[in-house]
Formats: structure tokens, C-alpha cells, sequence
């Protein structure tokens, strides 16, 4: 162990957030974990869901059309599938252990559905805000099925790298120029410890989905305070968690729906765009 080691400080868990039972789309069950009255955002992060169902009444009428504009939608699959199809024709299927990276920038029109009438569906959706400059953006997507996820097998830990680099040397396949993103999806066996340095002016959180670390059960959000190092330990009973970070975008937000721009004024400009058929 380099002695540089010994100079970095952890970053403890300095809050943790109850997720809260809530729906959307046309009645999908969810927990938001983060985009509430009690955590609005993290910047820059927006909101983030979390699903896990296996009764299809809860997820089966999905998301049908709906816009979005000036950020990104990271759609992560635990299990299940889910259909997306928007207006510039792109279309395709999230399967299990498969990731979405959205670019909204200045607007589609999409619909989410499950591509599955029975059995569990598993994941979360995370919305990453874009800078000003790249609020109208050309949409784009990134999308990645298990395959291609790299995974890092360490002493009682398996870390599937989504994006952003390990220690290891792995490297995800998402990226998001602005953020510099980490997301990496990890499971510790019961009493295992997880250590991963993330940059000190990156915002970083835990989204315990389950089991629980210590002093955080599923599912539940941790927010990581200052520091280089985070060191986390799995309770009795394991823990999976996704470690999310990226940098501040530190710009003001102006948020309506599925609209986040800087001002009211882009705000009432993404209504009309939409309204008349701009998107
Ligand atoms: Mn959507």
C-alpha cells in the first residue's frame, strides 16, 4: 500500500434519505429515492427512481408517451425488460443487466413499456442534469446490454463498472463529457467491505437496493459527505447498491415535469416547443 494512501480521507455518510412510495407514468409503482420534498437533487443529479415488482399490475401499464427536455434518463435493469420507442424513430429493448443512457438535450418524445406481462421487474431510473450549453443538445443514446459491462470480482465484492474508471484500471462504457460520471452497481457478501476513491468535488451517493450497509437498509439513499475514499461495509445479511457521483453542474435549475432548464422563461419556451409539435 503506497503511503499516499494514508493521506486520503473517507466520506462517511452524512445523510440518509427514506425512499418514498409514489407512482407515475400510467400507475407504475416506484420508490423515489431522490427528487422529493426531502432531497429535491444532488447536484447534478436529478431524481432517481427505483422499481421492483413481481406484480404486474404495479408496472404493466408503463410510461406512454411523454417528453423531456435539457437532461439525460439512465435507465438501469436489474431484471425485466423494458420497450422504448420515441418520435425520431429510435427504438429497442432494456433487458436485464443493461443500461440506457438517454440524451434528452432539446427534446424527444418517448414512451417506456414493459416488454413483459408477468415476472419481476427490477431497476432504477436516474436523471442527470445537463449544463446550459448543452441544454438543446442533438438527443442521443448510449446503450449497453450485460456483455458489455465490465465486471470486477475483488475479495467478497463484484462491481459491474457502468461508467467511469475503478481503481482496477476498468473503465464503463456510458460517459457523459459534462459530469465525468461514476455508476457502478455493487454487491458485497454479508460483513464485506467495498473501498473505491471518487474525486472530493464530485457529489456521490449510495442507493441501497438490497440488504444494507452499515447504518443504511434498502432501499434507501446515502449521501456521501467530503472526502476521497469511499469505504463502505455490507451488514448480516449483504448489500447490493449503486455508487453513483458526478461533478456539480452548479447553475441554477428551473424544473417543470419532464422539463430542467436554467430559467422560467426556457421553461415556458420547452411548454409551448412541445405543445406545437417541436419536440
Ligand atoms: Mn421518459
Amino acid at each position: 500500500m503506497p503511503d499516499t494512501q494514508l493521506d486520503l480521507t473517507h466520506r462517511p455518510i452524512i445523510k440518509v434519505s427514506r425512499g418514498i412510495p409514489t407512482s407515475d407514468g400510467a400507475g407504475v409503482k416506484l420508490t423515489r429515492m431522490l427528487g422529493h420534498q426531502g432531497l429535491m437533487q444532488l447536484d447534478p443529479f436529478l431524481m432517481l427512481d427505483y422499481f421492483s415488482s413481481d406484480n404486474p399490475g404495479d408496472y404493466i401499464a408503463g410510461f406512454p408517451e411523454h417528453p423531456h427536455r435539457g437532461f439525460e434518463t439512465v435507465t438501469i435493469m436489474l431484471e425485466g425488460k423494458m420497450r422504448h420507442g420515441d418520435n425520431k424513430g429510435h427504438s429497442g429493448v432494456i433487458e436485464d443487466g443493461g443500461i440506457q443512457w438517454m440524451t434528452a438535450g432539446r427534446g424527444i418524445v418517448h414512451s417506456e413499456t414493459p416488454e413483459q406481462v408477468d415476472g419481476r421487474m427490477w431497476g432504477f431510473q436516474l436523471w442527470v442534469n445537463l449544463p446550459a450549453k448543452l441544454k438543446m443538445t442533438k438527443p442521443g443514446y448510449q446503450e449497453f446490454d450485460k456483455t458489455q459491462i465490465p465486471v470486477d470480482q475483488r475479495e467478497g465484492a463484484r462491481v459491474r463498472v457502468l461508467a467511469g474508471k475503478i481503481a482496477g484500471g476498468l473503465k464503463g462504457p456510458a460517459r457523459s463529457a459534462a459530469i465525468d460520471p461514476t455508476l457502478l452497481d455493487v454487491t458485497l457478501e454479508p460483513g464485506a467491505r467495498f473501498e473505491e476513491a471518487i474525486s472530493d468535488d464530485h457529489t456521490a451517493f449510495v442507493a441501497v437496493y438490497r440488504g444494507g450497509l452499515k447504518g443504511i437498509d434498502a432501499p434507501n439513499l446515502g449521501v456521501l459527505g467530503k472526502g476521497d475514499l469511499v469505504n463502505l461495509e455490507a451488514g448480516k445479511d449483504g448489500a447490493s447498491f449503486l455508487l453513483v457521483a458526478g461533478r456539480p453542474i452548479n447553475e441554477p435549475v428551473a424544473r417543470y415535469g419532464p422539463f430542467v432548464m436554467n430559467t422560467e422563461a426556457e421553461l415556458h419556451q420547452a411548454v409551448r416547443d412541445f405543445q406545437t409539435g417541436k419536440f
